[in-house]
């Protein structure tokens, strides 16, 4: 196994026997009731906001690398960004995530005093998707009340890792997550689902490697090609594959939280609800002003909507709802005491 010497409930070949589809009702069963018990049926609604695109690193797979020169870039400011939180507040998110590019313009302290603001304001649990930010950055911002952060890897085998994010390195990184947590950070991470380069394999490995680290929040998504990057010409990845990972992922990390995300929905419209049924218990409508919406599109597909964003939020929670499941308006925390105890 890649990662620590803990034991998982699945075996690497048994994993790569469920990617392959050899059980794929029983598996998505499994998965259901897994998440059923955890939550109730309650589907956690996150308010994102994206708050810049400009990013200094040049992955791969991204519509936002640097190297991009077709991006419209732009950054709120102070007020947007509360604005936008406000909003999400009123239409009934109990969590925000803030999230940008690699963007270090924005100080330490002005996301200090954004974390303050926001949680004196609108008592929103606040997560933060900022990259990989140094030590002193993230403690200040986890003192000021910060209460997650997500860190995805995007895959944790590192040569494919370095082959579609070259500017990123990928010990730091890891090591990374494991300080978050350390400094009392509910902390996810997440992989690509068929990232060019990405075997059956290496699958099975990422599945193990992002178990191992006992994570709270646990993101899987499928790779959608976007036209300004070198891998325009890759195929998409495989819908039903990655609701088979984040199944995986649920009957592995009972008590994470696991988003169905909006990548599925850019393939396959319906895919993010029918994950909600494999998996899946969170949701992130985007709060991103209407005005630079679009702008923030790290895959085709993203953030296309022309609808209003209350009309979207209310699409979201009937969709849900259609489905036997409840929105939910609360914080949304991860279940970590009911994570299985591996050792056997
Ligand atoms: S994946 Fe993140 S770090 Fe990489 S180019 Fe896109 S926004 Fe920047």
């Amino acid at each position: 196994m890649p990662l620590g010497s803990t034991q998982l409930m699945f075996t690497k070949t048994e994993i790569l026997t469920l990617l392959q589809g050899c059980d794929d009702d029983n598996l998505f069963k499994q998965a259901h009731a897994a998440t059923l018990e955890q939550f109730s049926g309650q589907v956690f609604m996150r308010g994102i906001i994206e708050f810049s695109n400009q990013c200094r690193n040049d992955c791969h797979y991204c519509g936002l690398r640097t190297s991009n020169r077709e991006v419209n870039r732009y950054r709120l400011n102070h007020q947007q960004i509360l604005s936008a939180a406000e909003s999400a507040q009123q239409q009934g998110m109990g969590t925000i995530v803030l999230q940008s590019g690699d963007d270090f313009r924005f100080r330490v302290q002005d996301i200090e005093q954004l974390i303050i603001e926001i949680k004196q304001q609108f008592n929103l649990a606040i997560t933060l998707s900022l990259g990989d930010r140094s030590l002193a950055e993230l403690n200040c911002w986890r003192a000021a009340g910060a209460d997650r952060y997500l860190l995805k890897m995007e895959t944790f085998n590192q040569a494919l890792f370095h082959q579609c994010r070259p500017k990123k390195q990928f010990d730091q990184r890891l090591a990374k997550i494991k300080q978050l947590q350390d400094l009392g950070y509910q902390t996810g991470s997440g992989i690509i689902v068929n990232l060019p380069g990405m075997s059956l394999d290496m699958l099975a490995d990422d599945i193990i490697s992002l178990s191992q680290l006992q994570l709270d929040m646990l993101a899987c998504g499928p790779f959608v090609a976007h036209p300004q990057t070198p891998y325009a010409d890759e195929p998409n990845g495989n819908v039903l594959l990655s609701h088979r990972v984040s199944a995986i992922l649920r009957l592995l990390n009972p008590g994470a939280n696991i988003p169905a995300t909006s990548a599925l929905d850019a393939l396959q419209q319906g895919a993010r609800e029918q994950a909600l049924l494999r998996g899946a218990n969170v949701v992130m409508p985007s709060f991103t002003p209407e005005q630079i919406f679009a702008d923030y599109n790290i895959y085709p597909g993203k953030n296309t909507s022309t609808a209003k964003l209350a009309d979207r939020v209310s699409t979201i929670k009937s969709a849900i709802s259609a489905i036997g499941l409840s929105p939910s308006s609360t914080r949304g925390d991860a279940c970590r005491k009911n994570y299985v105890n591996n050792d056997r």
